[in-house]
């Protein structure tokens, strides 16, 4: 059975492209009837951001990607929160000492510190190994001394020399490394905490996991990882790796990072990230207006696509569709404007009534209290168009509820005049009297109307729209007119002319 997961370290917020990440993810394993985990990777604890757990949840639960198995809902491989598995760890980097592919390594800090400063691109590798106070240049009984002596130490993994490590990779296809490139990577730390490298090849392997999708920044860790999977005995069993391509700069030049979205006024973080530390606020799609539908289709086109020119997906099309096949290599731009593309289609496209809960919301903000539903959906219908993102509802649909506060029925050229504060004191009475207030009918009786008193209706109408709206923008002034009823469209232009 197909096991994928997603294994965030909760060290802040949830940027785009680990959404993208838990995206292929999901879908891949949703395709082939598997399951989806997610396991929290909170293994450095310098590095542990208080509340960031709790935001990749709520950001999964926003999006709808409800993982099968996590540290919330459990599952058969608990606990899914690494801290809570340290103990396991230990047995595994020792079976490596013992078997000869790690080492005890009891350098200080100060002395790491003095190499990284004296030796150029310092690196703990083959090259510079030997000459350390390790396992390798210690005697066994000497190493036995020092860990009896309890001297604070770490476990490296022994990258062996000259030679060469590959695997295929599923949207890269055969990738291999020169070990001697690769540093002994820390496996176990000081505080017998297991470093992501080794936590995450024994947690994958116990898990189950069949198929990892991460981000391509975690290609260079893949020699280690590789080797660890062949020296624990586990290569059989070893996941199939897909590197996802980066997230491009707008321009193309450079990975996106969070500080180009401040820079470029868009947003990076699924929601809004509060950082406690430093105070700062850094605004999410969420929060923005974005639909989570829409989020997640502009996503899945970040790398990603059917081989057609299809962009809208439904999350059952593209569950039906996604292939790794079809995922590039290449670094996929973003494009805010295209995202904002994306919300604006879905905001056509889902139904009303999920759109009313919405924009209840976004209206409420507003202090405006929404009690007919129905009459909320008519206006939806009639205003989504052109909303783009979802706080629009506000100024496109707040003045069916509120009066507008000012008029300029005198920026309209040509300039007002009193037949016109005639033919409008008129058409209130047609208004009132109508036999029917419907939209056609009413356009019809305005037109005849402005026809008998000789004024083009193309003067009329803007003045009538800026009467009900309060500006120059909304749907068809009829439907407005007719939506809100008689006795407001009266009372708004008697409002307007006094
Ligand atoms: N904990 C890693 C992260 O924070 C997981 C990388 C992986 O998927 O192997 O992204």
């Amino acid at each position: 059975k197909v096991r994928v997961r997603f294994a965030p370290s909760p060290t802040g917020g949830l940027h785009l492209g680990g959404v993208r990440t838990v995206l292929f993810n999901y879908l891949f394993a949703k395709k082939h009837g598997g399951d989806f985990v997610l396991r929290i990777e909170d293994t450095d604890q310098s590095r542990y951001v208080e509340g960031a757990e709790q935001y990749i949840l709520d950001c999964l639960q926003w999006c709808g990607l409800t993982p099968d198995e996590s540290p919330v809902v459990g599952g058969p491989f608990a606990p899914y929160r690494q801290s809570e598995r340290k103990s396991l760890y230990r047995e595994y980097a020792e079976k490596l000492v013992r078997e000869g592919h790690a080492y005890y390594a009891f350098d200080t800090t100060e002395e790491l510190e003095q190499n990284r400063r004296e030796i150029p691109n310092f690196q703990y590798g083959q090259a510079y190994r030997s000459g350390l106070r390790n396992s390798l240049s210690l005697t066994e009984h000497e190493v036995d001394q020092l860990l009896n002596a309890h001297t604070p130490h770490v476990i490296r993994i022994k990258m062996p020399a000259d030679e060469r490590v590959s695997f295929n990779d599923m949207i890269r296809g055969h990738v291999s490394f020169e070990t001697n490139t690769v540093d002994d990577k820390v496996l176990l730390k000081a505080d017998g905490m297991p470093t992501y490298h080794l936590a995450v090849v024994v947690d994958d392997y116990l898990m189950k996991i069949t198929h990892a999708l991460r981000g391509e920044e975690w290609l260079p860790s893949a020699p280690v990882h590789l080797l660890l999977w062949e020296y624990l005995g586990w290569k059989a069993d070893m996941p199939q790796w897909a590197h996802l391509p980066l997230i491009l700069k707008p321009d193309g030049h450079g990975k996106l990072s969070k500080r180009d979205g401040a820079r470029l006024g868009f947003p990076v973080y699924a929601m809004n990230w509060f950082d406690a530390k430093t105070g700062e606020l850094t605004p999410g799609f969420r929060e923005l207006g974005f639909l989570p539908e829409a989020f997640l289709n502009l996503l899945a086109t970040l790398g990603w696509n059917d081989g057609t020119d299809q962009e809208i997906f439904t999350m059952d099309e593209l569950i039906e569709k996604f292939s790794i096949d079809r995922v590039s290599k290449a670094g996929a731009k973003f494009d805010f404007e295209k995202a904002k593309w994306f919300n604006a289609e879905w905001i056509k496209k889902v139904k009303g009534e999920r759109l009313k809960a919405i924009v209840k919301e976004v209206l409420e903000e507003k202090g405006i209290v929404v009690t007919d539903d129905e009459y909320l959906l008519q206006i939806i219908d009639k205003v989504k168009d052109r909303c783009v993102l979802l706080p629009d509802f506000y100024q496109q649909s707040g003045y069916f509820f509120e009066q507008p506060k000012a008029y300029d029925i005198n920026s309209v050229k040509p300039k007002w005049t009193d037949a016109k504060t005639d033919f409008f004191n008129t058409f209130i009475t047609t208004v009132t009297t109508t036999a029917v207030f419907e939209p056609v009918e009413l356009e019809a009786a305005f037109k005849a109307l402005a026809e008998e008193k000789g004024i083009k209706p193309g003067e009329l109408m803007l003045p009538f729209r800026i009467m009900l709206v309060g500006g120059k923008f909304g749907p068809h002034v009829f439907d407005i007119a007719v939506l809100l009823g008689r006795e407001e469209t009266v009372e708004r232009i008697e409002k307007a002319l006094a």
